[in-house]
């Protein structure tokens, strides 16, 4: 399967902007090793939200490893449409791409899901009220960062308080000598319906 996504990967991305990361090795490491990283936080049968997916990462690898149900949101089209053709190609259920932003896929679908993932979309503030409305009480939000993770999350205490989240794990570990820093957010209180607030509103004047 992942040789397909590979391949497929490099072809569109020949005449179609989806990735800076083109070579095979590092599509293995950068985004398939990546994005399992966080694998052991997702249980058979959840309900899973990969926000800013972009050409399916983390989401796609994690659902080929395992049966749960995947949404995947991006607010570009072209990627929403590799995403949907990966997904069919793979013959992969329970899984769709939905071409929207966060901020309007908010409006319906706040407090559904069991895990809510984010990779290389915003700084953690502002993904924090981008990703932590979707998620149920109980349930959790996870950040995939690299190495300014800690000073993004010393910025985002006050989102995180506020959106109704507490930071429970912060997993650091290395992928071919670069350093990933995967933040474990647990939803404790529900989100007030004023978050996430309208388009780009999270990144301009972060809380
Ligand atoms: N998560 C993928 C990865 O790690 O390879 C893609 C990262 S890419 C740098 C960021 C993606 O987030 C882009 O595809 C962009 O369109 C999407 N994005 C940014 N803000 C968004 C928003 N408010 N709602 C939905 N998608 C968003």
């Amino acid at each position: 399967m992942y040789e397909i996504y590979s391949d497929y990967l490099i072809e569109v991305n020949s005449h179609t902007n989806l990735t800076s990361i083109t070579d095979p090795e590092e599509i293995k490491i950068k985004h398939f090793e990546d994005s399992l990283s966080v694998l052991p936080y997702i249980k058979e049968g959840n309900k899973v939200l990969d926000i800013g997916a972009g050409a399916g990462f983390p989401g796609i690898p994690l659902r080929i490893e395992k049966n749960f149900d995947l949404t995947l949101v991006d607010s570009v089209n072209k990627k929403v449409n590799f995403m949907n053709e990966v997904i069919d190609k793979l013959d992969l259920s329970n899984a769709r791409a939905i071409h929207t932003r966060a901020e309007d896929f908010a409006k319906e679908n706040r407090e559904t899901f069991d895990v809510v993932v984010s990779r290389a979309v915003a700084n953690m503030s502002t993904l924090s009220e981008l990703c932590l409305p979707f998620s149920k009480v109980g349930g959790i939000f996870i950040a995939l960062k690299g190495p300014k993770a800690d000073e993004e999350l010393e910025a985002a205490q006050n989102a995180i308080k506020i959106l109704g989240g507490q930071v429970k794990e912060i997993e650091r570990f290395k992928i071919d000598d670069n350093d990933r820093i995967n933040i474990i957010v647990e939803k404790i209180h529900p989100t007030k319906k004023k978050y996430p607030r309208g388009k780009n509103q999270a990144k301009k004047n972060p809380l």
